[in-house]
């Protein structure tokens, strides 16, 4: 049988006061996907524009669904999206210990002083009974509740279960009658009937309390002040309400945040939409783009204005104007602003940041495992100088730049041979460039263009027929950066054998 703990904690109570403190408080039951952090960035901005606090509160009371290397996850997450963490589990912070676990004696402390006023009781059931009561009532059709068996026992009953030394758990309980109002900053004042709220559970066997009374008791020994979670939560909000009344508290202020969607309508789930925060890294999306993008899931500062920055958006946030309607997740959006905070990076910072995506082995997405790692500076920083404009994100460079450092590229002759052209219209077309350019003693791109403009009207081709076979020839793609400049960086020796080597592929 499981003791109840009344030891308390020493726990220090915050100070009444108007600083808003708002936690993050995920279960390590997984890894969370976008849509969590979200919610986790409005309470961090809120925390940032009110001078409040932002709390990590690790809510691990469901050990059996305890996944490994999950709080290193949300940790991370936070850090890469420049989400700072006030007090948490790593720093630590007045009001911890900050996983739940480890605060185990205080769920018992509570649970034991409503089991003493009377507003919960010990419940007997096993799992098993509990398990046919719910069968039962599906297939009876009616919703599955505690019927109460053991709030009803009479103390023979009660004294005889105890002496039997079976195990039990603390239910809290429900008015029977009446109604709940649940205030929601967002949705306004919610009223539920009482006789639809089961008799919780908030203490299992194990002496571990569940989410409904641990983060209740979290919430005010923390001195959280505005709670934002899913909305998925508006119907376990009226047990919570009743709970805080009956140990006499004060519930902070509630926003269940809508849901974000995908673009189907439908609940984001990892599984199906829904890329985590190291997917994102690991595409080359830039965190202070995600950090903008995540933040207009669902609020917005008026209907036009898209891109903040990191201060603008702390300046700008307030929680009355978190929609009611979801964010609908795009990723073309996101595609989108990712490209434009790409073109807000300097040449160099765009080097130094997209370096580590290109020399990261093949199979993980960088340039072929065939090309030398380190890569040159300086030749990289010319490279990516060209596709500054069009990256959208730093892994797609290692595709786009690959034939700048290969060795031998490979292509078709289908791209090779342009409209209305043959093999043998190309392969002389080719022997004339490498004429030309053979008696260059320069390599400047505005020489190249010139003086390969004059050989389109010497070969009467239009310009897209003799550049298109040129820029295979040179690249083994249709579509790059410009072609005088690509050639430019690519270099004489470099454009030269290539050249060669198409002559020799259309002979
Ligand atoms: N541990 C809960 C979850 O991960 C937190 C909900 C809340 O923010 O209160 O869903």
């Amino acid at each position: 049988m499981t003791q109840i703990d009344n030891r308390t904690q020493g726990q220090l109570q915050p100070e009444p006061t108007t600083t808003p403190r708002l936690r993050f408080a995920p279960s390590p039951t997984g890894f969370l996907h976008i849509g969590a952090f979200r919610t986790a960035l409005f309470s961090w901005l809120f925390a940032r524009h009110s001078g409040g606090k932002f709390i990590l509160r690790i809510e691990d009371t469901d050990l059996a669904r305890t996944v490994e290397g999950a709080v290193e996850d949300f940790t991370n997450g936070l850090e890469w999206l420049g989400m700072d963490v006030d007090e948490g589990p790593t720093i630590g912070g007045p009001f911890g210990p900050y996983y739940q676990v480890q605060r185990k004696a205080l769920y018992q402390q509570y649970a034991s002083q409503l089991l003493e006023s009377g507003q919960a009781y010990r419940c007997y059931c096993t799992p098993e009974r509990l398990d046919e009561m719910r069968k039962e009532q599906i297939a009876n059709k009616l919703p599955p509740r505690y019927d109460r068996r053991c709030r009803y026992l009479t103390a023979e009953e009660r004294a005889a279960h105890e002496a039997a030394g079976e195990t039990w758990t603390v239910r809290f309980a429900m008015p029977l009658e009446g109604q709940t109002v649940v205030h929601d900053m967002l949705h306004g004042d919610m009223v539920f009937k009482n006789t639809d709220l089961d008799d919780t559970v908030i203490l299992k066997t194990n002496g571990l309390a569940p989410y409904h009374l641990a983060h209740l008791v979290d919430d005010h020994l923390m001195g959280i002040t505005h709670v934002l979670r899913g909305e998925e939560w508006i119907s376990s909000a009226p047990r919570h309400v009743q709970i805080y009344q009956a140990l006499g508290w004060e519930p902070p202020l509630f926003y269940h945040v809508p849901n974000v969607l995908g673009k189907d309508k439908k609940k984001l789930s990892k599984r199906r939409n829904a890329p985590s925060w190291s997917d994102y890294k690991k595409e080359g999306y830039l965190p202070e783009a995600v950090f903008n993008f995540l933040a207009l899931l669902g609020w917005a500062y008026d209907d036009q204005t898209e891109l903040f920055t990191r201060e603008e958006l702390i300046k700008a946030f307030t929680l009355e104007k978190i929609g009611i309607s979801s964010g609908i997740y795009d990723p073309e959006k996101l595609l989108w602003m990712n490209g434009v905070y790409i073109r807000k990076l300097s040449l160099q910072e765009l080097v130094e940041r997209t370096l580590p995506y290109m020399e990261r082995p093949e199979a993980e997405g960088g340039l072929p495992d065939s090309v030398q790692r380190p890569l040159d500076r300086e030749y990289t920083t010319r490279v990516l100088a060209l596709e500054h404009e069009r990256l959208k994100t730093l892994g797609e460079a290692s595709y786009v730049v690959s034939f700048f450092y290969e060795k031998e590229i490979d292509y078709g002759l289908d791209i090779l041979i342009q409209k209305k052209m043959d093999a043998v219209s190309t392969h002389a077309a080719l022997v004339e460039t490498r004429d030309l350019l053979n008696s260059l003693d320069t390599w400047e791109h505005t020489v190249l263009e010139e003086k390969l403009r004059e050989l389109v009207t010497k070969l009467g081709l239009k310009a897209g027929q003799l550049f298109g076979t040129i820029r295979t020839a040179v690249s083994g793609r249709t579509a790059t950066p410009p072609l005088f400049e690509m050639m430019e960086v690519l270099g004489r020796e470099v454009c030269m054998k290539r050249i060669d080597q198409a002559i020799a592929k259309v002979a």
